[in-house]
């Protein structure tokens, strides 16, 4: 079987590799710059809501795959870009400390949440300490599309244009693009497929536009990754990301300078810091309406598939979802229910 894949941002590059795992034959056709989530996303992973300390839905499913996929992934790509670091969670009040290790004694956390508190450096305000998260990292998500990109490319697999959803035609078994026949579509196009794909459910999704910083001049021994109000995650070389700010009003993939200065406002109020801006990115997130992602086939045109609603946690998500999404294609597995695309065109 030969399928199109349309987009190559998180969804697609690991939609890309597990096809390729499963023998299943495809044509990426993908430009960056049509939206830029993945490229903008710092990559991290954790199971857990930290503001709420709830569990991610499916949390044991998704890490399970995360943690075997991406150092496959590595290692078919021969590049390095799965980073596993445990995550610190600042201590507000008495209340979290007492929430977390009741938390800590339940099993479902117990591979997830450090009992011992954890004391940091005193340039952070922290008199209560921090929480330590384990089966938590990022990827680098640059390094990651890059290396995915230059395996389709020694694959000679694909074309770096845009697809135009107008020429496509759809026939009884599958579908004809430039000329071309296929036996499906696979569109991993996140926002873009959103803005334009006159297949895609556009009522479902409620994006979010987020800011992200690059900061330098933190402390030389902030090696780890803390979340407070936000996140900073070391990237080595004297830089930091600071992220990341949630608007749902503004959803054009520009900075917004108050929103930046906020966190910045909100990492002195627990640090004794004078960062330096390096970079201020921003992208818009594809969340969904019922905060799950969106995969599976068309309810009309069961030869157009979709991997997409990834939301705040693509990294974490993506494989899991890929996976079910080549069962689907490959041996007709059902997708579960509460991700399947097609509780969108209801
Ligand atoms: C500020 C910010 C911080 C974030 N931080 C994290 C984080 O720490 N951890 C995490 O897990 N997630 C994070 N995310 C969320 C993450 O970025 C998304 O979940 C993820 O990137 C979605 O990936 P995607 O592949 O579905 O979409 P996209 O990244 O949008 O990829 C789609 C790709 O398809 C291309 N494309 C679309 N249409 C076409 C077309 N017609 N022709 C050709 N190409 C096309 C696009 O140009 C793009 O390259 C963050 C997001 C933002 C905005």
């Amino acid at each position: 079987m030969h399928f199109l894949l349309v987009g190559q941002g998180i969804a697609g590059s690991t939609v890309a590799l597990m096809a390729e795992k499963a023998g299943l034959r495809i044509t990426n056709i993908s430009l960056p710059i049509l939206s830029n989530a993945s490229m903008v996303a710092s990559g991290l992973w954790n199971p857990v809501v930290l503001k709420r300390m709830t569990l991610v839905w499916r949390a044991a499913d998704m890490l399970k795959a995360l943690e075997d996929f991406y150092p496959w992934a590595e290692s078919v790509t021969e590049s390095s870009f799965y980073h596993p670091k445990p995550i610190f969670r600042l201590f507000h009040n008495v209340s979290e400390v007492n929430e977390w290790h009741s938390k800590c004694s339940l099993p479902v956390w117990r591979d997830i949440l450090k009992p011992e508190v954890t004391e940091l450096p005193a340039y952070i305000q922290a008199p209560l300490g921090a929480g330590e998260l384990m089966h938590t990292g990022w990827v680098d998500t640059r390094a990651y599309i890059q290396a995915v990109h230059r395996r389709l490319q020694f694959l000679e697999s694909v074309f770096f244009e845009e697809f135009h959803y107008d020429k496509l035609k759809l026939t009884e078994s599958g579908v004809v693009y430039q000329g071309i026949r296929y036996d499906g579509v696979i569109f991993a196009d996140g926002i873009h497929g959103w803005q334009k794909n006159p297949w895609f459910p556009r009522t479902f999704m409620r994006p979010t536009r987020g800011d992200v910083l690059t900061v330098s001049d933190l402390p030389d021994d902030w090696n780890f990754v803390l979340h407070f109000r936000h996140f900073v995650l070391p990237l080595g070389e004297n830089q930091w990301k600071l992220g990341a700010t949630y608007d749902f009003r503004h959803l054009a993939p520009h900075p917004n300078l108050l929103m930046a200065n906020e966190m910045l406002t909100s990492l002195k109020s627990v640090a004794h810091v004078s960062p330096k801006v390096v970079e201020t990115q921003a992208g818009i997130r594809p969340n969904t309406k019922d905060r799950r992602p969106m995969i599976g086939s068309h309810p009309r045109h069961p030869q157009l598939y979709f991997i997409n609603g990834l939301g705040s946690r693509g990294v974490l998500m993506a494989p899991k979802l890929a996976e079910w999404l080549i069962l689907k294609i490959n041996d007709n597995i059902s997708v579960p229910e509460d991700v399947n695309i097609k509780r969108c065109f209801e």
